[in-house]
């Protein structure tokens, strides 16, 4: 090991989150000497095992599956055994100039498996990249590159939908949602871009609330059309934007909307792909297939970092063949090997099928176990979309108090906003659903139930207090 440099010594002892909170960021969080953190020991199966700051130990289902990531569990035998077989043989090379048999594998496979529509071209080219976000900037490049290429140089901006979320680079960022997706902290850095309300919820939609939708996108779309390269949505579900399901029939009246101005039409699968909503993929719900496709998130079953971009052939062929002569774009670990042999073994899991069934069994385990979350006070609405479960509460969820409840019941879940949700791994068993969702109620229960109770009280108290206090004065 190198000898330490100017950070001090490097200190050997095991109260890890003290040394991780002296030194590391976490997402989204601020470098805090109070940071809440707990350190995993062990990951096997649907199961982690913590240890909290007080030196507790705590097994736990992993309700989130590392963000959406980990959808086979932990230390899979399929898994683990192609990280060692492409381990063996090399875990990465440049893709500048070389191949390697997992990248072709493993863009032969998801071309395959990649939304398909009689009469619409398929999505033929993949381009691998590092991440999520990476393949979002990737996509909104290669929109604009091929808009220019057909000579519309002015077509630069994006229509997204309010409540999205498509990740945390600049670009990415610019089509999340213009209030809740950062924008404020970065005013000089964002592209203006046009933003559409978001579609009506699936629970309440009816035909005319979503043809009223539908009619206020295409007027945005016909208003802008000039500079608009493409559209990008989360099919079918918005996730980091507020976990919000709506009806799939809207895919279609975007693809119309796309078609008719010229636009490229971009889903980001990247949460919604491999399953997770019930079809492979939410643009399957319904039979619409986008000129290109972003992936990410379960590629690798969460083993490894690494996304797709996917693109029909013409689209392909316009940018190639455009002035610039190629897809501006090329990161040092683009196609890595290992990842790719990760992705390969994951489809190949759910190539066998299995998938299907599972994510049923966990839907319905999730509706029936959540369900009584709607008899608390502090809960406005609980939903599920295929292996996902929501609780939405009537305010901002206490997010160190429920992930400590959580765990206290053995289950991790991370909330965010007013929202306490679930997308367990495939391999969760009914018995771990049961522990899942009775944990998730608990903990909103335990936390959240007791405020408001307690608040009741306090309005009742000032409630009957009013006529007596008017009384007096009067
Ligand atoms: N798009 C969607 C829909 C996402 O949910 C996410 C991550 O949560 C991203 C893009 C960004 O992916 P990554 O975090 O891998 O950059």
């Amino acid at each position: 090991m190198f000898p330490p440099r100017g950070a001090g010594p490097v200190r050997q002892e095991r109260d890890l989150i003290r040394r991780d909170r002296a030194r590391l960021w976490h997402p989204y969080a601020p470098a805090s000497p109070d940071l809440p953190l707990w350190e995993v020991e062990a990951a096997d199966g649907v199961r982690l095992r913590l240890r909290g700051e007080d030196g507790s130990r705590h097994e736990v289902i992993d309700a989130m599956s590392s963000w959406w990531s980990v959808i086979h569990g932990y230390r899979h035998p399929a898994l683990d055994a192609a990280a060692a077989a492409q381990l063996a043989k090399f875990s990465h090379v440049m893709f500048g100039g070389l191949t390697h048999a997992p990248a072709v594998e493993l863009a032969e496979r998801l071309a395959a498996m990649a939304p398909a529509a009689p009469g619409r071209p398929g999505l033929e080219r993949v381009f691998l990249a590092d991440s999520g976000s990476v393949s979002v900037e990737v996509a909104l490049k290669l929109a604009v590159q091929y808009q220019t290429a057909g000579g519309r140089p002015r077509r630069q901006r994006f229509l997204s939908l309010r409540g999205g979320y498509h990740g945390d680079t600049f670009a990415a960022m610019g089509v999340c949602d213009p209030v809740d997706g950062m924008h404020s902290a970065f005013p000089g850095l964002l592209a203006g871009n046009v933003f559409a309300p978001r579609p009506p919820a699936a629970a309440s939609a009816t035909p005319e609330t979503v043809q009223a939708w539908a009619a206020g996108v295409a007027d945005l779309a016909a208003k802008h059309s000039a500079e608009l390269a493409a559209i990008v949505v989360e099919p079918v579900l918005q996730g980091a934007g507020g976990m919000h399901a709506y009806p799939a029939e809207c895919l279609a009246l975007l693809r119309e909307v796309a078609d008719r101005h010229g636009l490229l039409l971009i889903f980001d699968e990247i949460a919604t792909g491999f399953g997770r909503t019930g079809e492979l993929f939410a643009a399957d719900h319904a039979g619409v297939v986008p000129d290109i496709m972003c992936v990410g998130k379960a590629l690798t079953g969460g083993y490894l970092t690494l996304a797709a971009m996917l693109c029909t052939a013409e689209v392909a062929a316009a940018v190639s063949g455009g002035q610039a002569g190629a897809l501006l774009h090329g990161p040092t670990f683009m196609g890595n090997p290992l990842a790719c042999a990760l992705a390969n073994a994951s489809l190949g899991i759910l190539e066998a099928g299995r998938w299907r069934d599972d994510v049923a069994r966990i839907g319905a385990g999730l509706a029936s176990g959540l369900a009584p979350a709607l008899e608390l006070e502090a809960v406005r609405d609980v939903r599920t979309l295929g292996a996902v479960g929501v609780i939405e509460l009537h305010d901002a969820v206490d997010v160190t108090a429920v992930t400590a409840a959580a765990i206290r019941h053995g289950v991790w879940v991370r909330p965010f906003r007013n929202l306490v949700y679930t997308m367990p791994p495939y391999i969760s068993t009914r018995a771990d659903i049961a522990q899942v969702t009775a944990g998730m109620v608990a903990a909103v229960a335990e936390v959240h139930e007791a405020r408001v109770l307690k608040m009741r009280v306090h309005e009742t108290q000032v409630h009957e207090r009013v006529p007596a206090r008017s009384g007096s004065s009067s």
